[in-house]
């Protein structure tokens, strides 16, 4: 029997991977936590409703740790598992994009894995099953575009919530759902496959796939270029992180090749500036990636309130890792530092 403990049990990730762990019978929830929900329909021995989730994971004794907490809330609990040995069951990308060198240390003392739940990241990890990062020859994430794919500046000025939410292809929480709307969540995507995988920014690659049918690719040294295909539906790499190495059943309906027509493309950077932001955050290094993604979450909180247009997402993002030294965190306190300084930015 695997003991779960899932954080974030009452969101998009969350439900359907109560789903998965209710229809796997060696797979079992031992902790459920949410940040404001109420869990009383969720079945687990430990649950906790904000709070410190480290408390909840030192009593539940998991054997694998599934982070679904959207944002840098998560990073506390990324690290605790990562410190002690156990699986890591990642959606939180912003916890490994935050956290980065810190979140590898953790990993090397004590010992345990990440398992990546981003669908593009187990798209990668099952593409390379282990291999070393000089037999890749570039990693190729794939991203729908997000609802505004193909408009200009000038028809993205006035666009509302309500317009970014309605995303082409995945059904998510609002904030990744934003987030794919800027291209911000290509860009912690970049940053969170270089961490992942050792492997350079210079050799990963971003390229546009509309349908969501091609979750990523792996260019290898000889020239092969190996791709997970699926229907976009996380419910995929929630059973593959969560049943690794197995491979379990699950309700997925198989592919059917002759309706599909798969087109590639461009993103377009300059409507979309996120995505070089955060490149050029994650090249910098330090703490810069941290500030990238505390900047982008109060831009998009800011937003789905109705307090700030669209693009300036983006403006503050940038003003931010502008305004800040980026300095390589030592520790877990410098880091909710440099976190908590990036909030600091000022939002129209
Ligand atoms: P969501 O908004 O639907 O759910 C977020 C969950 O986190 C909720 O259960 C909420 O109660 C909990 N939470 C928030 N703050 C918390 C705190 N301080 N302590 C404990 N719990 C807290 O978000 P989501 O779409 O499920 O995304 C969760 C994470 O998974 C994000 O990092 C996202 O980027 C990543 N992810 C999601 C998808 C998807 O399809 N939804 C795909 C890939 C990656
Ligand atoms: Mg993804």
């Amino acid at each position: 029997m695997k003991r779960v403990a899932l954080l974030g049990a009452t969101g998009s990730i969350g439900r359907q991977a109560i789903e998965i762990v209710e229809a796997q019978p060696e797979l079992e929830l031992c902790a459920a936590a949410s940040g404001s929900s109420p869990l009383d329909d969720v079945d687990a021995p430990f649950k906790q409703v904000g709070g410190d989730l480290t408390e909840l994971l030192d009593q539940a004794d998991p054997d694998v740790v599934l982070n679904a907490v959207v944002g840098f809330a998560g990073v506390h609990a990324t690290l605790w598992t990562l410190e002690h040995g156990v699986d890591l069951a990642l959606a939180n990308k912003e916890s490994l994009v935050a956290a980065g060198d810190l979140a590898l240390d953790a990993q090397r003392r004590g010992g345990g894995r990440i398992l990546p739940v981003d669908s593009e990241h187990s798209a990668l990890f099952q593409c390379l099953e282990g291999r070393e990062p000089e037999q890749v020859d570039s990693l190729v994430l794939t991203g729908s575009g997000g609802p505004f794919r193909g408009r200009t500046r000038d028809e993205l000025t006035a666009v509302t919530p309500e317009e970014a939410l309605a995303h082409p292809t995945w059904r998510m929480g609002p904030k990744i759902t934003v987030d794919s709307a800027t291209l911000a969540n290509k860009g912690l995507e970049l940053i969170e496959a270089h961490f992942l995988f050792a492997v350079p920014y210079e050799r990963i690659e971003v390229v546009l796939q509309p349908t969501s049918i091609v979750h990523s690719l792996v260019r290898f040294r000889d020239g092969a270029a190996l791709a997970h295909l699926g229907y976009p539906d996380m419910r995929a790499p929630i059973s593959y992180a969560l049943t690794y190495p197995e491979r379990a059943a699950t309700p997925l309906a198989p592919l059917d090749l002759t309706s599909l027509s798969l087109v590639f493309e461009e993103p377009d950077v300059e409507t979309f500036p996120m995505l070089a932001l955060a490149r050029e955050a994650g090249e910098k290094g330090g703490t810069y990636p941290c500030v990238f993604n505390a900047a982008n979450e109060v831009g998009v909180a800011a937003f789905l309130e109705g307090r700030l247009p669209f693009l300036a997402i983006a403006e503050i993002v940038a003003d931010a890792l502008e305004r800040a030294d980026g300095a390589p965190a030592r520790d877990l306190a410098d880091l909710v530092e440099a976190d908590r300084a990036a909030r600091a930015i000022p939002v129209a």
